[in-house]
């Protein structure tokens, strides 16, 4: 079942690339595993997927000490400052960074553990009450400023857009944040790449492979309901 699901998605990442004029190779699928028992992640490792996302902090570190070293393990969660100890040295990448606060517990923490991390900055694009994020418009400042550590690279953008009907309601957020990246690009930051757009899950990763997304979020898509 994972297999073909896995296949399922990986083919419709092509298409919507293809039609984009994009390659599918520059699309990365993040097979969202929260929730899910370590024997999936398994399946879906032997399928050939190394890129898995996680929204807990405790979780990541459970699967991360159990499953093959060479998994990319994202994370796409809120991130509490207390728990950054714990995940500084084994996330790939981390996916929900919204505040110079944060930003500096990671520091901190990457000193201490003598790493660096790669980051996104998460933007609420849709302005949602419920959303972690900050709003486009602080987002430069917000580079700016975390640009100054030395030890956090930060790759690019990610956003979760809203829950919809038809996917393509969320292109306009998924144009938005591209063009947020774009923008901050020509501004030649030091120490800031803007390679990473993140965004898309089961309900709109073709829409937003089309609006130019590098990282696509599919749990349900792969793994099923949880
Ligand atoms: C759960 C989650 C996903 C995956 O959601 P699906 O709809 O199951 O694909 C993607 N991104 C984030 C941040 C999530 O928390």
């Amino acid at each position: 079942m994972i297999k073909e699901n896995l296949d399922m998605v990986q083919n419709h990442i092509a298409s919507a690339a293809s039609k984009a004029g994009r390659k599918a190779e520059e699309v990365t699928l993040i097979a969202v595993s929260k929730t899910k028992p370590v024997s999936m992640i398994e399946e879906a490792y032997a399928c050939g997927c190394r890129d898995f996302g996680e929204n807990k902090v405790q979780e990541l570190c459970e699967k991360y000490e159990v499953l093959p070293k060479d998994i990319r393990w994202h994370l796409i969660g809120h991130l509490q400052r207390n728990k950054v100890k714990y995940v500084v040295d084994k996330a790939y990448l981390i996916h929900s960074v919204d505040s110079l606060r944060l930003a500096e517990e990671i520091r901190k923490e990457a000193e201490k553990k003598q790493v660096h991390v790669n980051i996104l900055i998460e933007v609420n694009m849709a302005g949602e009450e419920s959303k972690f994020g900050v709003s486009p418009d602080e987002v430069e400042n917000l580079v700016r400023e975390v640009a100054k550590f030395p030890n956090i690279h930060i790759q690019g953008l990610m956003t979760i857009a809203p829950v919809v009907e038809k996917p393509e309601d969320n292109a306009v957020h998924f144009a938005n944040l591209r063009q947020l990246s774009v923008d901050i690009t020509k501004k030649n930051i030091d120490n800031v790449n803007m390679n990473v757009l993140s965004m898309g899950m089961t309900g709109d990763y073709e829409q937003a492979v089309k609006d130019g997304a590098t990282c696509v979020r599919v749990g349900t898509g792969i793994f099923g309901e949880r």
